[in-house]
């Protein structure tokens, strides 16, 4: 479903990706950890062209995402994306924030994109919510509205850049689950994250980056239950944070 091959990226003369090369298939979850600084948000920024990329390719579904006649928008709008930071839009309802898109961009009647939101808003425990703004709702809650905005686009997969670093701690396990719901209904899934009780509970494969290079690309089960077989880099970092 997203293929990165060789993808290498440089911010003028610093070179923040190096010859990056894995794979998410259909269905498949897979974690990406590592340091600050080490490239992860960029790598799946890459994705779904927020960032350009100089060398290698990378293909979403089997489209190029370099290649110069690819309709950038309608790539975007088949992959959902979630930050660090909720981004919803402030001066818009939630039911709004999840209709907006789904009637600009899918071209869907009013009545079709807010059955389609109340059935999400359900789904991530939100449906009480629907009439409220952004400001009004906890972290967590704009976090939740935020996936399911995502999913109201039907995306054929789901890239998540650290989303409950920004949150307080009692926050965290309300949108972990919604995650670990949506992992285990089969949605294929790039997530960056530190929280590695989630990398256990839904992970197939964990990359970890550091200093712009994939440096291990392997199975949950090889990451965690084999420290013994990891690189250095990967044990001095999973040292840190377990
Ligand atoms: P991570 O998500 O792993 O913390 P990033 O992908 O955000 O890492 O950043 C990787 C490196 O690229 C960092 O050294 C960062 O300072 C640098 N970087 C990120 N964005 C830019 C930018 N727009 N211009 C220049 N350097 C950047
Ligand atoms: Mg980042």
């Amino acid at each position: 479903m997203i293929e990165f091959k060789n993808v290498s990226k440089w911010y003028g003369d610093f070179q923040v990706l190096k010859n990056c090369t894995t794979s998410v298939a259909k269905g498949e979850v897979v974690v990406v950890c590592g340091p600050s600084g080490s490239g992860k948000s960029t790598l799946i920024k890459t994705a779904n062209a927020l960032e350009p990329f100089q060398e290698g390719e990378i293909r979403i579904d089997g489209v190029s995402v370099g290649a110069p006649g690819t309709n950038l928008p309608a790539l975007r709008a088949k992959i959902g994306m979630v930050f660090q930071h909720f981004e919803l839009f402030p001066h818009l309802s939630v039911l709004r924030n999840l209709t907006l898109a789904q009637v600009k961009v899918l071209k869907r009647s009013q009545a079709q994109a807010q059955a389609r939101a109340r059935e999400l808003l359900q789904r991530v425990g939100l449906e009480e919510h629907i009439n409220k703004f952004p400001g009004q709702l906890s972290g967590g809650q704009q976090q939740r509205v935020a996936i399911a905005r995502a999913l109201a686009m039907d995306p054929i997969a789901m890239l998540f850049d650290e989303p409950t670093s920004a949150l307080d701690p009692e926050m965290v396990n309300e949108v972990l689950d919604v995650m670990v719901d949506l992992a285990r209904e089969g949605m294929t899934m790039m997530v960056v994250t530190h929280e590695m009780g989630f990398a256990r509970k839904v992970a197939d494969r964990v990359v970890f980056m550091d200093q712009g290079q994939i440096v291990e690309d392997c199975t949950k089960d090889e990451f965690f239950g084999q420290p013994e077989a990891r690189s250095e880099r990967a044990k001095h970092f999973l040292s840190k944070i377990l």
